[in-house]
């Protein structure tokens, strides 16, 4: 009897950057847990950024979340 030998493909690490006003934060963190099961990182917004929005609401995102 034939075995079916699934090859997973090598595990992509993709990375994701979440950026998050305060409130939303664990929106974010919960985001990243659900799809890469891993702890995600916290930083806070660099003021040399451009300016970049909360992808939940749209403000001024303080926090970006990645993994
Ligand atoms: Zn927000």
């Amino acid at each position: 009897m034939a075995v079916t030998v699934a090859v997973s493909s090598s595990q992509v690490m993709e990375m994701k950057n979440i950026y998050c006003c305060k409130e939303h934060v664990e929106y974010g963190l919960e985001e990243v847990i659900n799809e890469s099961e891993v702890p995600p990182k916290l930083e806070e917004v660099k003021e040399q950024l451009p300016t970049v929005t909360c992808e939940y609401c749209g403000q001024l995102a303080e926090y970006i979340v990645s993994n």
